[in-house]
């Protein structure tokens, strides 16, 4: 089980950037995200995307992040926080991997002080700035048991044939 995390989101700037780290999410099998600030038409496009494309994914807006954290521990999760500062993805791989329920913390800009401490792994996926769409796609792919990229989403509106040439969408019909 894996819960995202998302901190310092400014609805003015990161609409796109944290619409993306939630569907790199879900795409990879998390079970929801957690949005530490107040965007509402995140969540309202997030859930559009389930609604079409299936699967079982929520968005909780506005969280206490400090709550969110001390709650997950409590029941018995851990918590990695991806930041180019941590120790380097591949030395934890495998640690990672035996957790059972794994909250990945992403930031926008600085994120607290705080969560260095709080987080029981600061990981870098590699020790260079990139994106935090590209941070959790590595390392959701890197600790996923199976293959994440052929995922089936239940219950879906839509399903996409894979196809060489052009597009082939079916329209699933619903009860
Ligand atoms: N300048 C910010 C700082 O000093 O923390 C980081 C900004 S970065 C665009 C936004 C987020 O992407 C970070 O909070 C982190 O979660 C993620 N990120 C970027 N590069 C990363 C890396 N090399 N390893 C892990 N996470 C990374």
């Amino acid at each position: 089980r894996i819960v995202l995390l998302r901190l310092g989101h400014r609805p003015e700037r990161d609409k796109r950037i944290t619409t993306h780290v939630g569907l790199t999410a879900r795409m990879l099998g998390a079970e929801g995200m957690l949005l530490a600030s107040n965007d509402p038409g995140i969540v309202q496009t997030l859930e559009d995307v389930v609604g079409r494309w299936g699967g079982h994914f929520y968005i909780k807006n506005n969280v206490n992040f400090k709550q969110e954290i001390r709650n997950w521990k409590e029941e018995g999760g851990k918590v990695c926080h991806l930041s180019m500062y941590g120790v380097n993805l591949p030395d934890v791989t495998d640690e990672l991997k035996k957790c059972d329920r794994l909250m990945i913390i992403v930031g926008a800009e600085k994120v607290p002080p705080e969560i260095y401490q709080l987080a029981d792994w600061n990981v870098a996926v590699g020790s260079q700035p990139h994106s935090e769409v590209a941070a959790v796609a590595i390392t959701m792919d890197r600790i996923a048991e199976g293959e994440p990229l052929e995922r089936e989403f239940s219950g879906a509106e839509l399903t996409i044939i894979p196809t060489e040439r052009g597009k082939h969408v079916i329209e699933n019909i619903r009860d």
